[in-house]
């Protein structure tokens, strides 16, 4: 390189450090978190008394502190409610009677106080255009209990917003906190005019931080209207950042009963779509692939993931721009779909580590339900690797940590990175970690149709994680705690020294 070396060229020394693409998170949420992440992060409590304290110290705060107090909480774990009804009773007394909306750790599911429904506008069950359900008791009132985003949306839209300008250093800071794990890029699996707007604004001046590329949501409701003005931002882009995506949802969640499953799971849920007309959902891939977007699609259960690669597989599963659609989750699927994606290149794109939330003996909500057969068909990673299936990884963030060192942990040891004895899930799905490197970076990058990103080539762009020790020669545990730094196109300005 010392013949490369010329009077403005700033020379940084890496002697001993390790130098690999940068990472790209293959999934995540990083504007839309800001909005679900509002209030106390909940997540770590496992019972209903430290529920119900941590509740009260919030309404307490909001009280003496806000002009307009409301109690919104995060991450919060579906197991808690199973000592504690998942009911607006339940937490009225310790909110003080504040309105309140907790959203669930998936994202899926979220539970208001009563006067949080009150203010929302929520006074009784009505149809909603998805699988999204107001529960209510025998009486026809709602429970408290919202199922899906297109339930609890009116609380959450009649919370507070936050300014602008805090939005704006909140964003900032999140993808200058992806930068700390390695990360250079990142694909948003949500998104609207609004993003595109947020984007635009955070890209001027130096940048974007990290190079992201994002979808445009399109929900079983929406109107020809609405079809027509996401068609239309297909060709959106800034310096760092690009549209041309869409993400449809084919179900929803284990933990709720609502993703897709050949066979009901066993408390009798699992067997409806997310779309009440599945050929209404194959017509709207066929629409958007026909339109030149690439199409990603959120399918858990197995059923689902059979029904996305069969729409897929109508359109032809490359999209025009040459990147292969793409299925989000795959937390459990059927052989005979290991083998289509691989003849097909449909990419997998998976989060390992959201089998955090599983228990060693099974006694959690989504080995409950699933039962024994189908949770050890989960996160079929390293299958799908036998198979040459493209596989891409990411976080799901504020799903699961951001951290890419985590994710690339779990990949790798498919248990809690840190602990030996934690239990170990489908020892035969672990990655080697250069399988998981390859996920987090070629993986993540063909994912989205960039050949020049997730490689260190000439041509290629020169977005580098720098890792003090060589990321492939260490374990899984010791992966989680390397000290790592980004260089993100060859840009210095901003560089943390590990
Ligand atoms: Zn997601």
């Amino acid at each position: 390189m010392r013949d490369y070396i010329g009077p403005a060229t700033e020379v940084v020394a890496l002697a001993g450090q390790t130098v690999t693409p940068g990472l790209i998170d293959g999934h995540l949420h990083p504007l839309q978190g800001l909005e679900l992440t509002l209030g106390v992060d909940l997540g770590g409590i496992t019972t209903a008394q430290a529920l119900l304290a941590a509740l009260r110290e919030e309404a307490n705060r909001a009280i003496a502190e806000d002009s307009d107090p409301w109690v919104r909480g995060w991450n919060v774990a579906y197991d808690v409610f199973r000592e504690l009804p998942l009911t607006a009773a339940a937490i009225d007394g310790a909110v003080l009677g504040l309105p309140t909306l907790l959203i669930l750790f998936d994202g899926h599911t979220a539970l208001a106080s009563t006067e949080g429904l009150r203010r929302g506008g929520i006074t009784r069950a009505r149809e909603l255009a998805d699988t999204g359900v107001i529960v209510t008791d025998s009486g026809g009132v709602p429970t408290g209990e919202l199922r899906e985003m297109s339930a609890y949306e009116p609380v959450r839209l009649a919370s507070p917003a936050v300014p602008r300008a805090e939005v704006l250093r909140k964003a900032r800071a999140l993808l200058w906190e992806l930068r700390s794990s390695g990360l250079t890029g990142g694909c948003i699996m949500d998104g609207g005019a609004a993003t595109l707007d947020l984007l635009t604004e955070l890209d001027g001046g130096p940048g974007l931080p990290v190079r992201l590329v994002t979808a445009i949501d399109h929900e079983p409701g929406f109107d020809e209207e609405r079809t027509l003005a996401n068609l239309a931002l297909r060709d959106n882009s800034g310096k760092r950042w690009r549209s041309g995506l869409v993400k449809l949802y084919a179900d929803g969640v284990v933990e709720t009963g609502t993703s897709w499953l050949f066979d009901q799971d066993a408390a009798g849920g699992g067997i409806e779509p997310f779309w009440r007309d599945m050929e209404a959902y194959a017509r709207t891939v066929s629409r958007y692939a026909s339109a030149g977007f690439q199409v990603a699609t959120h399918a858990i259960g197995d059923r689902a993931v059979a029904s996305v690669i069969d729409a897929y597989v109508r359109v032809g599963s490359l999209s025009r721009s040459g990147a292969p659609h793409r299925i989000e989750h795959l937390e459990t699927m059927a052989d005979r779909d290991v083998a289509r994606l691989a003849a097909t290149g449909i990419t997998a794109s998976m989060q390992p580590l959201h089998m955090q939330h599983r228990s060693a003996d099974a006694s959690d909500e989504w080995s409950r339900r699933l039962g024994p057969a189908r949770a050890a068909r989960a996160w079929r990673a390293g299958d799908l690797w036998r198979v040459g299936a493209p596989v891409a990884l990411g976080s799901d963030w504020p799903i699961a940590q951001n951290d890419a060192r985590i994710g690339l942990a779990w990949a790798m040891l498919r248990r809690r990175p840190g602990d030996v004895h934690a239990p170990v899930f489908e020892a035969e799905q672990r990655l080697t970690a250069y399988q998981a490197l390859h996920g987090y970076t070629i993986g993540s990058a063909l994912a989205q149709g960039d050949s020049d990103l997730g490689i260190i080539a000439p041509g290629a762009r020169a977005d580098y994680a720098v890792w003090a020790a060589d990321p492939l020669a260490v374990t899984g545990d010791e992966l989680a705690q390397t000290p790592v730094f980004s260089i993100l196109g060859g840009d210095l300005s901003e560089r943390p020294s590990p």
